[in-house]
């Protein structure tokens, strides 16, 4: 029997979520189909900040992002019945006096404003390395992002959207304003994948990069600290005296395959940053989506309308998924345009 349906969606990550989320609220149908190849959206530190530490900039549309994603989160927290958004303060562990002047600088700032306290903490934290002063960021936190791909996969099994298997390209006909794929018809297909999207034959045209992140978990039982602490990596704290530490960026390994390479690298940065004992627990890695110009990739397919992107989250996903996500709805729903910035045309004019 075919099953009709307004929308096929290949991906449940971070942004597979977000779109979805905006077919349940309208009450379209739809099925997708996830097959556990890319795990971006499951290690990831979940982390959002709209501040670049290194450079005291504002992330690219970042304060506006963030309007939308904690409302956005804390809507799935009720939904699942979940806990998933932990806010935080962030800790930048100062490297110089220069630091310090430039943090003070920058807070001053429109945006910035309102997230970086222009009062440098100069007091020492017990087990941290930090001879200059640490810079307060507010308004910063995480969303658990492993337990909400976790639980947003079992909502949709449980609602009977959810086809546990690889999507096989080949298998996709075009039809005139439709797709059917094997018994599935539907209106319109939007391709979710991440990285995943390099197998995609409609669309790996688009410069999507993709960097890889490794992470460690490690124990840490005299380091009290409830805020993320941000040097050359960060320590995220998890609860019950684990932390998360990370993140490794690596252009040329394309696999999700944690190396011992990337936990040194990880520990060698970390033993600058602490000074109390830890064991290393878990490690883990994936393949962050990136692009070129590090701008989603958002739109429709130049020769056929009915197949639709929403990828290049980059090293954010938290933040930007729910823009996105609502944008391309509207785009696809309602004729909206989409920003320039993020449209995929950018890429064949
Ligand atoms: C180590 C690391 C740390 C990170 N830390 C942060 C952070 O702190 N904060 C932050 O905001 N972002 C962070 N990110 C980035 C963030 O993870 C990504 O921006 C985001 O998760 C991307 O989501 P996505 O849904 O586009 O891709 P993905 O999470 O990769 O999801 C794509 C999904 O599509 C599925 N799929 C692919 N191909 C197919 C197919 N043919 N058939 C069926 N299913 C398919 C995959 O299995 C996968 O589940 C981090 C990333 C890494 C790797």
């Amino acid at each position: 029997m075919i099953k009709e349906v307004d929308y096929i969606i290949v991906g449940l990550g971070l942004s597979g979520i977000a779109f979805v989320e905006q077919l349940v609220e309208n009450n379209k149908s739809f099925v997708v189909f996830e097959n556990n190849s890319q795990v971006s959206s499951v290690v990831a530190g979940g982390v959002y900040n709209p501040v670049i530490l290194k450079r005291f900039t504002p992330v690219w549309d970042g304060h506006e992002q963030l309007l939308k994603a904690i409302p956005f989160y804390k809507k799935l927290e009720k939904k699942l019945n979940l806990p998933l958004d932990y806010s935080f303060t962030t800790k930048k562990v100062f490297t110089s006096i220069g630091d310090e002047n430039n943090w003070f600088i920058a807070s001053d700032k429109p945006m910035l404003s309102h997230y970086m306290n222009p009062k440098i903490q100069k007091e020492k934290i017990d087990g941290v390395i930090g001879d200059f002063g640490f810079g307060v960021l507010t308004g910063t936190g995480r969303v658990d992002t492993p337990l909400l791909v976790t639980a947003y996969k079992e909502y949709c099994i449980s609602q009977g959207n959810l086809i546990e298997e690889a999507f096989n390209y080949v298998d996709l006909i075009l039809d005139e304003g439709s797709v059917h794929y094997k018994n599935v018809s539907a209106k319109k297909i939007v391709f979710s994948e991440g990285f995943g999207l390099k197998k995609n034959p409609f669309f790996n045209y688009l410069p999507l990069n993709g960097t890889k992140g490794e992470t460690i978990t490690i124990h840490a039982p005299e380091l009290k600290i409830d805020f993320l602490l941000k040097g050359s990596v960060f320590v995220m704290p998890l609860g019950e005296d684990n932390y998360k530490v990370g993140a490794t960026f690596n252009w040329t390994d394309k696999t999700s395959i944690p190396t011992e390479e990337g936990k040194k690298e990880l520990e060698d940065k970390l033993q600058k940053l602490i000074s109390v004992p830890y064991t290393v627990i878990e490690q883990a890695a994936g393949i962050r989506p990136t692009v070129k110009d590090r701008r989603p990739l958002v739109g429709v397919h130049p020769k056929h309308a009915q197949l639709a992107v929403l990828n290049g989250l980059g090293t954010r996903g938290v933040m930007v998924a729910p823009t996105v996500a609502e944008s391309l709805f509207n785009h696809l729903e309602k004729g909206e345009k989409l920003d320039k910035e993020i449209d995929i045309k950018r890429f064949i004019d």
